[in-house]
């Protein structure tokens, strides 16, 4: 089953993306983390994303969706995986089924996490990251140590209101027309509540692709 994560950000994909894969036993993928790993492991293509990454600009999709396809392609991810953020606009929906379709494969699922606005805001404003190892905290305070390494926790400039505000409008004009992409072409498409707890909307994620838990 290959599904794709769907969501305004600060709607929590990061957080469900893990426990979906634990319950559907298939694994994740997220483009910043498969970019790294092909940097790193030197291919052709993952060089040429270092490359861009290195000067700090976006890496073009097909870089992206190259490294996504031969990343696919491993034995790993043969009986589906959950992509997390590799689809944010038309263009890249097109190139990962065209990718897919070179693998005899297309996305089966796309689960769309809907939350307000207001409650993004929210969210994303009282979020803090620690400055050494990324990791998100929901609570705390700017300055505290990260439990996992001690490192300063900071809040990102992202995450300020009027950039929160600002990802919003990008969303809405450049991501949001992706669902009803998808909703045209064949894919089987569910929106999930993501408000409440971590584990309600997992189970709502679980029920809207018929597993329930
Ligand atoms: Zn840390």
């Amino acid at each position: 089953m290959n599904i794709v994560l769907f969501g305004k950000p600060g709607a929590g994909k990061g957080t469900q993306a893990p426990r979906l894969a634990e319950a559907l036993t298939v694994p994740t993928l997220a483009t910043g983390d498969v970019l790294r790993a092909a940097a790193q492991a030197g291919t052709p293509l993952g060089l040429k994303a270092k490359d861009y990454m290195d000067r700090g600009a976006l890496v073009p999709d097909d870089v992206i969706l190259g490294i996504v396809r031969e990343t696919l392609a491993q034995a790993k991810y043969a009986g589906g995986v959950i992509l997390d953020g590799v689809v944010r606009t038309v263009p890249q929906a097109e190139g990962l089924r065209d990718a897919l379709a070179s693998l005899g494969r297309q996305v089966d699922a796309v689960l769309n996490f809907d939350v307000s606005n207001d409650e993004i805001v929210r969210r994303l404003s009282s979020r803090l990251v620690c400055s050494s190892c990324q990791t998100p905290y929901m609570s705390g305070a700017v300055g505290d140590a990260c439990a996992k390494c001690g490192g300063k926790l900071v809040r990102r400039k992202d995450d300020e209101p009027d950039a929160i505000r600002n990802r919003l409008e990008v969303f809405e004009r450049q991501t949001a027309p992706v669902f009803e992409w998808y909703r045209t072409h064949g894919a089987r498409v569910a929106t999930v509540s993501a408000t409440g707890s971590v584990e309600e909307v997992t189970k709502r994620a679980l029920a809207a692709l018929g597993r329930p838990a």
